[in-house]
């Protein structure tokens, strides 16, 4: 009943092994995580089984009405938009909070993580097309969220993450590829730049091919003969 899920993931870890092998070094690790918005645990963790160990979560209430139903060897990154009172829902389950845009949200994510000890791990959201309708902090806006960030001892940033405009798509990827190495040059403070996290169904060869290290797929992987070779 759920083989399709088998079927998809063969055809995804073919395209990325090939966007890998012809545009990125052969000991570079692109991880595949599964985006589990309005997709049951159970199917969710038919993808679990076959290795896709690493889950994207958009909403909070989602997340905690089936937390307890996932497969205990499930990692989870926060990847939707986060309104600030929500945080302390999630805060201790979520390995990495992919989707941080503001200083509002950094500030209560280091309150409640200096106060239960912790240090949260998290990834820039950057709107690279300055969409209207999407979050994330402005280009222009970035390094100055950075280093607002970087002052404060319950977060470290671990990178960046995009959704990209749907036209001229790798030309935003490119781009976005830029900012991040520009950022990992200048060695701030608490701010290691190691993850990418950017592509999606429609697009993650493309993001492969310009250093995404994370790719989030959805409806390529849960969709009954969504993926093809690309
Ligand atoms: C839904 C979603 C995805 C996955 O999108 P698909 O096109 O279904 O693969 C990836 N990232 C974010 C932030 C999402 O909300």
């Amino acid at each position: 009943m759920d083989d399709f899920i088998s079927e998809n993931l063969k055809v995804i870890d073919y395209n990325i092994s090939e966007a890998k092998a012809k545009y990125r070094k052969p000991d570079d690790i692109i991880r595949l995580m599964a985006v589990t918005k309005n997709i049951p645990a159970e199917l969710v963790n038919k993808a679990v089984s076959l290795g896709v160990k690493l889950l994207g979560e958009n909403r909070v209430q989602e997340f905690l009405d089936k937390k307890d139903l996932y497969d205990k060897s499930a990692e989870f990154n926060f990847i939707g938009h986060l309104q600030t009172n929500k945080v302390k829902y999630i805060v201790n389950d979520i390995t990495l909070i992919q989707s941080v845009d503001s200083m509002k949200l950094a500030s209560e994510i280091d309150r409640l993580s200096v106060k239960t000890g912790k240090i949260t791990d998290i990834l820039i959201e950057v709107n690279i097309g300055g969409e209207a309708s999407k979050s994330g902090v402005s280009p222009d806006g970035l390094e100055e969220l950075i280093y607002g960030i970087s002052e404060l001892s319950g977060i470290r940033i671990k990178g960046l993450m995009t959704i990209p405009p749907v036209y001229n798509t790798e030309f935003y990827f490119e781009k976005m590829n830029g900012l991040f190495f520009d950022l990992k040059d200048k060695n701030i403070n608490k701010t290691t730049m190691e993850i990418l996290s950017m592509g999606m169904s429609g697009d993650y060869p493309l993001a492969v091919k310009h250093g995404s290290n994370i790719v989030r797929i959805g409806t390529g992987l849960f969709t009954p003969f969504k993926s093809e070779r690309m």
